[in-house]
């Protein structure tokens, strides 16, 4: 008989779960953690205006206080209003294009930068490289595929902090409704990227934003920081989305992550080939922050996930892959970052510089608990 947190969805298949006496699992443990470290409420309010204040001051004199990263999707969009329309920041909305864009997600970004006078800074993917890099992820068969994402839209970030001489680059995660991933479910670096793409690539790479170390460890020495406002935010994203529709005309896409065609493909082929549910991690979360019942949240995790019927076969035809080629890639067995060079063992090794980073809000924490331990 399989044991399932008295609290949460999740169960003893989740890698890395561990129950104290009362049942209730470590995850949760980490959500309460997290809860005590980035309140909400009166005092989170307090915590956001000092960091709002902060940011003001030090982009004093210059065009833009802040860089915030956007994919047309609700937590970014939720985040430029709280910048600007809340905190009275001047943000620089920065946007990476890996070209499977959905018309929604771009109407959306343009809709609502346009409402609230932001400046857009796009990064835009060749598109022969995107799909060379693609398919490398896709025939190493690793869960990571939207690892390029990733990394990109985060070398993006710092290459316009860079070149505008912005210091903070605002990220619109909320652990209270995205949830804490389970411990080896993924894992991404520049390095894995580059292993994976020198052995199933056949193109150079040239236009992909990898993040190397050396290059990142001159980013992080700029002391460019990275900060998540969300997590001082009581985020209800049904209200949000609501907000979002009724004040800038902004429309939903009809799932989390779906914005983007390649991002719900990496959904839809976790959920099959590696029999990953993230609908579990985020209505986990949400039951831990008590925006959903526990009740609410197994009825929902139950239904089958549905996906764009044409999805599929989209993704064959954009990357050039036969029937007999994806049967094998899908048939293949799944693989993990092991089987693959990264930058772990550097990581781990750096240590004491990344506590130093976490401590001076140059990476999140969650970077610092997952990366070098
Ligand atoms: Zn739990």
């Amino acid at each position: 008989m399989s044991q399932i947190c008295k609290r949460c969805l999740y169960d003893d298949t989740v890698p890395g779960i561990s129950f104290d006496s009362e049942g209730v699992c470590n995850y949760c443990g980490v959500h309460d953690e997290m809860n005590r470290e980035y309140p909400t409420g009166e005092s989170g309010r307090r915590r956001l205006l000092e960091i709002a204040e902060k940011i003001k001051r030090d982009g004093k004199g210059k065009k833009y206080d802040c860089i915030i990263g956007v994919s047309g999707g609700c937590d970014s969009s939720y985040l430029l209003h709280i910048a600007k329309k809340e905190l009275g920041l001047r943000p620089l909305a920065v946007h990476f294009d890996n070209t499977w864009n959905s018309k929604t997600a771009v109407e959306n970004i343009d809709i609502v930068l346009k409402k609230l006078d932001i400046d857009l800074w796009t990064y835009v993917m060749d598109n022969d490289e995107w799909n060379d890099l693609a398919k490398s992820m896709l025939k190493a068969s690793v869960p990571e595929i939207d690892a390029l994402t990733d990394i990109a839209l985060t070398t993006t970030l710092y290459m316009a902090a860079d070149k505008f001489k912005i210091k903070y680059i605002l990220n619109g995660h909320s652990f209270r409704t995205e949830g804490i991933t389970p411990s080896n479910w993924f894992y991404f670096d520049g390095k894995y990227i580059e292993s994976i793409h020198r052995q199933f690539g056949t193109r150079k790479m040239i236009r992909f934003p990898n993040l190397n170390l050396s290059k990142w460890m001159v980013w992080l020495i700029k002391d460019i920081k990275r900060l998540r406002p969300l997590y001082y935010v009581d985020y209800r994203k049904d209200e949000v989305k609501k907000m979002l529709s009724e004040t800038y005309g902004w429309k939903w896409y009809g799932g989390h992550h779906l914005e983007n065609r390649y991002c719900a493909y990496n959904h839809y082929l976790l959920n099959t080939k590696f029999k990953r549910d993230l609908r579990m991690v985020e209505y986990s979360a949400m039951i831990r922050s008590g925006y959903m019942t526990r009740e609410e949240g197994t009825r929902e995790v139950s239904k089958v996930q549905e996906y764009p019927g044409e999805l599929v076969s989209e993704v064959k035809k954009r990357l050039g892959l036969s029937d007999p080629e994806y049967e094998t890639i899908i048939s293949s067995p799944p693989k993990t970052p092991q089987d693959y060079k990264t930058y772990k063992p550097t990581f781990k090794m750096m240590r004491p510089f990344f506590w130093v980073m976490y401590r001076t809000n140059r990476i999140p924490k969650s970077f610092y608990i997952k990366y070098c331990f």
